[in-house]
């Protein structure tokens, strides 16, 4: 970070999607807990194809506050496209990608803020405290997840740290050189590495609306979560066969044994029956899996842009201006 920089700058990020009645909540509490404390401040929103008045009244916020910058892009891309999108276009020297529904509460970014100029750290996660907002299960889960992942897959994610957190000018630069099309945040923000540290805070519930993410999008999340850093569900057949395999010898063993010393009795429809319905099985899934590899490959090879920008308030301006 740039030591002896006095006018240094924050961007934080915010992907919205059908938000217009967050919008203006959002605002005060970042220029209540914000506005003496940074120097130079850009809040870059994202409009992820929003369908309700949240585009409009991002333009209103954006021609009263010189600070807010809107890029909207030209269809709902999914939150982690358009994170991506705000994150390729911010300016600051940090950033901090950030929910509109102030479940990450603007506070916080203070203590990054400290961690960051004070101590030298790159990166400063927030690590949900209590997780009381959420459900059993989804705690549960979550825990179970991390769990999960931190054994098998290659990059280490710190447990119940979201996208909520503060991202040293350096970090952004090695996270735009990841050009994956599948988006994973949690891991792509871990994959730098660079000196991190995590911040303690509670979530507090969704102040407006509703989640976006129901258990169905969560469990494909966490699916393409791991399989994009992770080759383990490809390897684990080669084990799973060998083991197979040896117990299938030894049952052949035995079964020859068996001939040899009381003769042929033609038993085993059960045996029979039970070993071909269960390789069928393992057969398919173990396809199944090769599949979820292949389709990734498939999309990842077509090299598609990952957003499309429809407009930007910035390139706007400079460009009406003589
Ligand atoms: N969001 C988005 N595109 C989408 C879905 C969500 O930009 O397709 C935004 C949404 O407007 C919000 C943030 O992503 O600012 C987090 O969404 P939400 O609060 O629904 O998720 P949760 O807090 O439950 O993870
Ligand atoms: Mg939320």
């Amino acid at each position: 970070m740039g030591e002896h920089q006095v006018r240094w700058m924050l961007s934080i990020v915010v992907p919205v999607m059908n938000e217009e009645h967050a919008i203006a909540d959002f605002l005060s509490a970042v220029d209540a807990a914000l506005g003496g404390a940074v120097p130079e401040l850009e809040i870059l929103f994202i409009d992820d194809g929003s369908t309700d008045a949240t585009l409009a009244s991002l333009r209103q916020a954006a021609a009263r506050d010189p600070r807010v910058r809107v890029l909207a892009l030209t269809r709902n891309f999914g939150k982690e496209a358009a994170m991506t999108a705000g994150l390729d276009h911010a300016r600051g020297d940090a950033v901090v990608p950030m929910d509109v529904d102030l479940q990450d509460p603007p506070e916080v970014i203070l203590e990054f803020i400290r961690y960051w100029r004070d101590e030298g750290y790159d990166m400063v996660y927030g690590v949900r405290g209590s997780r009381a907002e959420d459900t059993q299960t989804k705690r549960a889960t979550a825990g179970l997840f991390y769990r999960f992942f931190n054994r098998l897959a290659e990059t280490h994610i710190p447990s119940n740290a979201g996208d909520f957190r503060l991202m040293d000018r350096r970090v952004v630069e090695a996270i735009k050189r990841l050009p994956e099309r599948n988006r994973f945040m949690k891991g792509l923000f871990s994959w730098p590495g660079y000196r991190s540290i995590g911040v303690y805070y509670s979530r507090p519930a969704r102040e407006s609306g509703v989640s976006k993410f129901n258990y169905w999008k969560l469990w494909n999340f966490a699916i393409d979560g791991f399989v994009s850093f992770s080759t383990w569900p490809l390897r684990v057949w080669m084990y799973f066969g060998a083991i197979v395999a040896a117990i299938a010898f030894l049952y052949i063993l035995l079964l020859v044994g068996r001939v040899i010393v009381v003769g042929n009795d033609v038993p085993g429809y059960a045996s029979l029956m039970t070993a071909v319905l269960f390789f069928g099985g393992m057969q398919l899934l173990s396809i199944g899996i090769l599949g979820e590899y292949i389709g990734r490959l498939f999309i990842e090879t077509k090299q598609r842009p990952l957003y499309l920008i429809a407009e930007d308030s910035l390139t706007a301006e400079s460009s009406d201006s003589p």
